[in-house]
Parts: C-alpha cells; sequence; structure tokens
C-alpha cells in the first residue's frame, strides 16, 4: 500500500467498539484486575495505553519498525534511547545535531559516564577514524540542523551492522513520508513528533521506532520504567495531526523549493542550505535515499545585525524556536535551538551568527516571498 493510505488507516483507524471514526481518548491512569494478576491488555498507564497503543501501532508501520514507542517530547525519546547504553560506554554522534542532543551527551550524560565524541558524520573517513574498540553506537541527523548537510545514511548503517553497535538516526525533518531509515539498515529511528508529524505546533512529543522486535522490547521496558511516556489526550492531538502528514509536507515542502533559488539569488544572502538546490554538496546522496528535500531550509545574511533587522520586520512567519508547523516559523540558531552550544562549538561548525532558519509553512509562497523580500530590503 502507498504511504499515503498507510497514513490514513496506521494504528486504530475506527474504534472497535463502536465504529468511531477515531480511536477514544481513554483517559484512565489504571485499569480493573479481574483477579490479582489477572490482567486483560492493560494494567496501568504508564505501562501501556490504548490511545497511545494506537500511535505507537501507526509510528511502527510509518517508520517501516517492529515496535513503536510515544515519548513526552523528542528529548524524553533520545534520554530514553541513551539509557539502553552503559556507564563507560562510547558513542560516535554526528557534529551538526540538535542542541538539545549536544547539551544532555555533554552534561547529563557524561556525567552519568557515557563518552561521546562528535564527528563530521558527512565524511565516511572521518566516521572510520573515529570509532574506538569502545564505541557502542552512533547517532546522526539527515538532513542536519541547522545548515542541512546530508550523511549517507547507507553507509552509517552498514558500518554499524558489520561492527555489531547500535545505529541511531534522528528523522525528524525529514519524516517516514520522505525518507525511512529503518529500510537501509538503522535499528532506531527517533523524532520529535512535536515538529512536522504532529504539524500544528500544539503537542509536545516524542517518539522512538525500532526496526527488530528484541531491541523495541528493551526500549519498552525503560519506557515503562523511566516513566516518560505521553499523555493521552497529547497521544490523540498526534495520531490526528500525522493523518494530514503528506499533504503538509508536499505543501511545505513545495514552498522551500520556490524560496529557496529566489533567497539565493538575493544581494544579501550569502548563502541558502537546502538539498533541493542543484549547488547543495550533498544534494546526490539525499535524493538516493529521501524522496524529496523537505519543507526546511536555512540562509545566511551579511551579519548578526542584519538577522536582527531581518527579523523584527518579517510579519508572516513566527519568529521562535521550532519547525514543522502549519505556520512558517523563522529561528535564529545561535540564540535559539542552538544557544545550549558554546559559541567556540558553533563556530567550528559552521553555525554563524547570521544563519537563519526557516521552516516554510502552508502560507501561499508568493505571500512568504513578498514579506521576506520587504523585511530583506530595509
Ligand atoms: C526539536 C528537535 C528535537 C527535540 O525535540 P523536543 O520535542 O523539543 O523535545 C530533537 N531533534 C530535532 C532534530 C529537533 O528538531
Amino acid at each position: 500500500m502507498q504511504f499515503k493510505s498507510r497514513l490514513i488507516h496506521a494504528g486504530t483507524s475506527r474504534d472497535p467498539f463502536t465504529g468511531a471514526s477515531s480511536v477514544p481518548v481513554y483517559l484512565a491512569s489504571t485499569f480493573d484486575q479481574r483477579a490479582p494478576r489477572v490482567t486483560d491488555a492493560y494494567d496501568y498507564t504508564r505501562s501501556g495505553n490504548p490511545t497511545r497503543e494506537s500511535l505507537e501501532q501507526a509510528a511502527a508501520e510509518l517508520e517501516k519498525g517492529a515496535v513503536g514507542l510515544a515519548f513526552a517530547s523528542g528529548m524524553a525519546a533520545i534520554s530514553s534511547v541513551l539509557l539502553l547504553f552503559q556507564p563507560g560506554d562510547h558513542l560516535l554522534v554526528g557534529t551538526d545535531v540538535y542542541g538539545g542532543t549536544f547539551r544532555i551527551l555533554t552534561t547529563l550524560f557524561r556525567r552519568w559516564g557515557l563518552h561521546a565524541d562528535f564527528v563530521d558524520s558527512t565524511r565516511q573517513e572521518a566516521v572510520n577514524a573515529a570509532l574506538r574498540p569502545d564505541t557502542r553506537g552512533i547517532i546522526v541527523e539527515s538532513p542536519s540542523n541547522p545548515l542541512l548537510k546530508i550523511t549517507d545514511l547507507a553507509f552509517i548503517a552498514q558500518l554499524a551492522a558489520q561492527r555489531g553497535i547500535l545505529s541511531i538516526v534522528d528523522n525528524t525533518f525529514c519524516t517516514p513520508f520522505l525518507q525511512r531509515p529503518l529500510e537501509l539498515g538503522f535499528d532506531l529511528a527517533l523524532h520529535s513528533a512535536t515538529k512536522f508529524l504532529n504539524g500544528h505546533s500544539d503537542v509536545l512529543a516524542g517518539l522512538a521506532v525500532a526496526r527488530e522486535k528484541s531491541l523495541g522490547e528493551k526500549l519498552r521496558r525503560i519506557q515503562n520504567a523511566f516513566g516518560a511516556v505521553l499523555g493521552v489526550q497529547d497521544s490523540w492531538l498526534l495520531l490526528r495531526g500525522m493523518k494530514t502528514l503528506a499533504v503538509r509536507m508536499e505543501a511545505g515542502q513545495a514552498g522551500a523549493m520556490f524560496l529557496a533559488p529566489k533567497l539565493a539569488a538575493l544581494p544579501g544572502v550569502r548563502r541558502v542550505h537546502y538539498p533541493g538546490l542543484p549547488e547543495h554538496p550533498g544534494k546526490a546522496v539525499h535524493d538516493l535515499q529521501a524522496s524529496g528535500p523537505g519543507a526546511v531550509l536555512s540562509f545566511e545574511l551579511e551579519s548578526p545585525e542584519a538577522v536582527g533587522r531581518f527579523l523584527r520586520r518579517v510579519t508572516l512567519p513566527l519568529v521562535s524556536v521550532s519547525l514543522g508547523g502549519v505556520e512558517s516559523i523563522l529561528s535564529h540558531p545561535a540564540t535559539m535551538s542552538h544557544a545550549a552550544m558554546p559559541p567556540e562549538e558553533r563556530a567550528a561548525r559552521g553555525i554563524s551568527d547570521a544563519l537563519v532558519r526557516l521552516s516554510v509553512g502552508l502560507e501561499h509562497p508568493e505571500d512568504l516571498w513578498a514579506d521576506i523580500r520587504q523585511a530583506l530590503a530595509a
């Protein structure tokens, strides 16, 4: 079945008791046990709830994995996944990962005893050279945030499989509509479902999907024990948001493809980072592993002052953290998503203070272009 059809019917698309067109919101923390130790499918909502389970099943179906799990946020999903490792383990992590992922690896999990080295995952020889005998996992994002760099996902998955270590990808930017890393051999796909999957900037949620059942069950035990589960109402909202993922992604992507070359041709714009542009160095690899360039791009202006003027003058997009909403969102990585990263680390990664990230929403692209142009002309 085509992805668009699976999207509509994934999970429990009708309620088995009443035929209702959506799964009910089971607002219950606990479930009656017929006798001590005799339970039906559920006993306590931290361990399992029918509404959350419908979402988890949908996530697994869409990513083509064996087990899907829903968490209170993207960071809750990432943190819970990191608990699969042991103190003393070594991880290789792409340099250009989400600022929050960088923060927990360099603070919380470092204190816990996990050692992370950051490596430019777009360069295969750099990844090979950074592997250590005690490396137990590789974490990457492609396209990366905020520079939209492309990592060859099949290479990373194969390398990890050869070594018998875990391969983990944050698939937030593409979503399974555009890219399914588990089909390329990744062990785990993670999402900040707060972004495109929910799509309406009104829910905070995270998902993890495991390719194999045994790994998924291991993570399910962590989910239950650690307890960073997604609430029942938010699970329902996310299920609803996900049904329109394909049409939203297509529209946002069409807007990004319209805007990227126009931005690149403007005198005040130094560089545009977007895997849909022919000059993007990762385009060929991205085209092989994803079915479209997505709806996020970033661009550099002449100076941080120019960024300040632009963000004050622009009227249509939200100027805020986050991405993947129906409304366009402009953000300034240096002071927002990557503020958790020290300035010297940002500079080393090429994240300039003059960089702006744009998540293209569902406004008419001509209106966005007119607004951006007037704000940059100032
Ligand atoms: C937002 C984001 C996260 C964190 O997710 P939250 O839902 O905000 O906790 C992780 N990875 C990427 C790529 C993100 O964009």
